[in-house]
């Protein structure tokens, strides 16, 4: 591969390959990671959506167990959300929330419950429509 884009937030040039796959790299910049070339819109939606037909890959199907409808309010990803909830609520005047990228739509549940006018927005249709199964959310299709 030749030389890289440069990072999308910090702009820097000289990042250094962490990882290489065919036809894409992670890199390491001073401020995180990066891919490139970054994905199509169409690659992402096919990969997620991958997820969903027939078995679920394994780490997706471990997800949908620990944060579907049966979540446990001592998991420490489910307390994680509580706290970003309540650290939102006092930061923003209001109580609206977006999710993008909803997984199990687990967040967009908790902040319904916490009061919140919650929704999300995931680019796998299949998500969304799990979400929405799962919890009751509504979830658009998009990116
Ligand atoms: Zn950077």
């Amino acid at each position: 591969m030749g030389p890289h884009r440069p990072c999308p937030v910090c702009g820097e040039r000289r990042a250094r390959a962490l990882h290489r796959r065919p036809g894409r790299r992670i890199l390491r910049c001073a401020c995180g990671l990066f891919v490139d070339p970054l994905p199509s819109e169409a690659e992402v939606a096919a990969r997620e959506a991958a997820a969903f037909r027939g078995q679920l890959l394994a780490e997706t199907r471990t997800m949908f167990d620990a944060y579907g409808r049966g979540y446990r309010e001592d998991d420490p990803v489910v307390r994680a959300f509580a706290r970003h909830l309540a650290t939102l609520g006092r930061l923003a005047a209001g109580r609206r929330l977006l999710d993008v990228g909803v997984g199990t739509g687990l967040l967009v549940h908790l902040a319904r419950q916490a009061g919140w006018d919650a929704a999300g927005v995931d680019i796998c249709a299949e998500a969304a429509a799990r979400a929405a199964r799962e919890f009751g959310v509504a979830v658009a299709v998009g990116a």
